[in-house]
């Protein structure tokens, strides 16, 4: 059993990227320990990625390569990084080089201290601004949504026991976001601040519609109060409907003559009826598609190859 095992999900980074990853983690973790392993899970890269790995598996034995079938997703590749970890202690982090290596012994450390589960909160958030505005309106609506309060300034980059990580991987639903279920898993959880370090060459691998996926995942796989949402709004809508009739017989009986605005009137409330309708039946549309999701029971993901280890399969 390593003391630790290093897990980054892989998708279309640069060779040299790659390459100055190892190097630094080598670098960094030597300072903990001789007894490391460093797991990088090609997340079904378009590039060269996965010709990179096996080249760096092959030059170092502490390196292996886990090569999924397809672009499975950044969280579910975590999850077959954990799966396969070996670990006293596993590190999740980003392989772009944005959490940096060095600040794995620190990590390591505040564990020590008697902690599970240690996140880093970014000192800094490099993104441009406007991405920085969506970030935080963002975390205002996912934790009114959810009820939980995640810190936007946690990405993935931590450190995790090996009995986090054994009930870490008890949960199999397919709507995957690793930090909250770690968080649902529970254990002594604390954090600390480190730099993270800007984007490299390449931007980000994530495109808006996978950003806009994967929120709609963060508020729908760990809560239910979407749905309820919609009940407050029809109750809200009968109120409003209900006064208005009030207003309306009053209004007769005080002036018999009084002209009732029939067509805009009864086309603005059928619209608003019916938009809020909608709204309501696709929410509970979005959470019967999860429900079938689960209820497929297919795996996580499907592992293509490996580099070396031998008992790697699954
Ligand atoms: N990633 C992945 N699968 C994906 C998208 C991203 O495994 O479909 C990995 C990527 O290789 C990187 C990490 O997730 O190690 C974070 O991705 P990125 O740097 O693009 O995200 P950002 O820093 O912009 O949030
Ligand atoms: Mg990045």
């Amino acid at each position: 059993m390593p003391e630790i095992s290093i897990v980054a999900p892989v998708y279309n980074q640069h060779a040299m990227t790659l390459a100055e990853l190892v190097r630094r983690l080598v670098t960094s973790l030597s300072k903990i320990t001789d007894d490391f392993e460093i797991l990088l899970v090609d997340d079904g890269s378009a590039n060269d990625a996965w010709l990179t790995i096996n080249d760096l598996a092959r030059a170092n034995p502490r390196v292996t390569g886990l090569h999924l079938a397809r672009n499975f997703g950044q969280h579910v590749a975590i999850s077959a990084g954990l799966d396969h970890a070996e670990g006293k202690w596993v590190v999740v982090m980003d392989a772009d080089l944005q959490d940096r290596p060095e600040v794995i012994p620190d990590l390591y450390a505040k564990a020590q201290e008697g902690y599970d589960v240690v996140f880093v909160n970014r000192a800094n958030r490099p993104e441009r601004w406007l991405y920085r505005v969506f970030a935080a309106a963002f975390y205002l609506l996912l934790n009114a949504l959810s009820g939980e309060d995640y810190n936007r300034l946690q990405g993935n980059f931590s450190i995790v026991s090996a009995n986090a990580v054994r009930a870490f991987r008890r949960l199999r639903e397919p709507g995957r976001f690793y930090g909250g279920i770690l968080r649902w898993v529970g254990f002594r959880h604390t954090s600390i601040v480190a730099e993270h370090a800007p984007a490299g060459q390449g931007q980000s691998s994530y495109t808006l519609v996978k950003r806009v996926r994967f929120a709609i995942t963060l508020i729908v796989s760990f809560s239910t109060r979407l749905l309820y949402v919609s009940i407050v709004l029809g109750l809200l809508m009968a109120l409003a409907s209900f006064v208005m009739a009030i207003q309306i017989v009053i209004e007769k009986l005080v002036n018999p003559s009084y002209p009732l605005q029939g067509w805009p009137s009864v086309m603005t409330a059928i619209f608003f009826a019916a938009g809020v309708t909608n709204v309501g039946i696709g929410f509970a549309a979005i959470y019967v598609g999860r429900i079938l999701e689960q209820t497929r029971g297919r795996p996580l993901y499907i592992v293509a190859e490996t580099t070396s280890r031998s008992e790697l399969t699954a």
